[in-house]
């Protein structure tokens, strides 16, 4: 069949690596595979999810925790070698003359390159 020819051509699945015939855009040799690979791919996303959730709530216990101690200031190592991860904020705000404003839930600093200062609790006033 000429037409079926055209239309079909070797592809590799993406879940079982097979080989198989099949239109342009078929990526899968069968529908379980397909299922397989998208099953998975909602599984990755959500762990992900998780992690960066998980990596907010610690930040947050660092911070809350600096704040019960009354501190406004600390070295990034000092919080880095307890779990901090720099990377993960809820927020950041380009500093009007020089440092940008991050903040972390209703938690919000000042960040340079070695350490985080003016650490407060935004005000929760019901606005
Ligand atoms: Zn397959």
């Amino acid at each position: 069949m000429a037409y079926k020819k055209q239309f079909e051509e070797e592809s590799t699945c993406l879940e079982c690596g097979k080989a198989f015939y099949g239109r342009k855009d078929k990526h899968f040799c069968s529908l379980s595979c397909k299922n397989m690979w998208h099953n998975r791919k909602v599984r990755e996303r959500r762990h992900l999810r998780m992690e960066v959730m998980a990596a907010l709530a610690r930040n947050y216990e660092i911070l809350n925790a600096l704040l019960k101690e009354e501190r406004v200031s600390a070295e990034l190592e000092e919080l880095v070698k307890a779990g901090y991860d720099p990377a993960f904020v809820t927020g950041h705000r380009k500093g009007l003359y020089r440092h940008d404003e991050y903040t972390c839930f209703d938690i919000s600093f000042y960040r340079t390159s070695t350490k985080i200062f003016n650490v407060r609790r935004k005000a929760c006033d019901g606005h």
